[in-house]
């Protein structure tokens, strides 16, 4: 009898695992087609724009592979310096955007590099995050104060030219109440608000 119980024991200790091991499972497909609508693919980065009153918030986020050609976590010292280059390019802000008619100066920029260069205190979360999920994206967001905004016509983009991996940039832009919608591409790279 004692036996038995024992068994019994063993078997809800299994299941239980089983259990746990197979959510563990869902959730990670959950998190690939979460993934996928977002919509990762390769050549493809998107762009938005939101302008209002005296101030531009820009938001870039790209597969890590447009902007460094890998998605992995970079370890040799030639992938961690690709990162570091594509971080340095990326932070420069008046390389990357051009203003018509008006003068902006930066408030505030984020460049976010963690899907591929973790910092040396998570390095180990980075790690499970990498082995669940071989996608990793690149993202970077700007914040503007501008003189004249509304004589603001167009933002030229300037990314092709700075990463060869940027085949198309999906824009979305927000203007004092208007909105639209428009695919970049190296030969018509601005984003034009009328
Ligand atoms: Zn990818």
């Amino acid at each position: 009898m004692v036996l038995r119980v024992k068994e019994i024991l063993t078997l809800v200790c299994l299941l239980i695992f089983l259990v746990a091991a197979i959510q563990s499972v869902n959730v990670g497909e959950l998190r690939a087609e979460e993934g996928s609508l977002d919509a990762h693919v390769h050549g493809m980065s998107d762009l938005t724009i939101a302008i209002e009153g005296t101030e531009i918030e820009i938001e870039f986020e790209s597969p890590a592979m447009n902007i460094v050609g890998f998605e992995y976590q970079a370890q040799s010292e030639q992938d961690i310096k690709a990162v570091e280059r594509a971080a340095t390019t990326l932070k420069q802000y008046d390389t990357v955007f051009s203003f018509s008619d008006t003068i902006c100066r930066l408030i505030d920029s984020s460049v976010n590099v963690a899907g591929v260069l973790a910092d040396a205190h998570d390095d180990h979360d980075a790690h499970d995050e990498a082995s669940a999920d071989t996608h990793s994206d690149i993202s970077a967001a700007y914040h503007f104060r501008c003189e004249n905004l509304s004589g603001l016509s167009e933002i030229k983009v300037n990314l092709f030219q700075l990463f060869s991996g940027i085949e198309e940039i999906r824009t979305m832009w927000l203007k004092d109440g208007k909105q639209g919608a428009v695919t970049l591409t190296e030969d018509g790279a601005v984003v034009r608000f009328n």
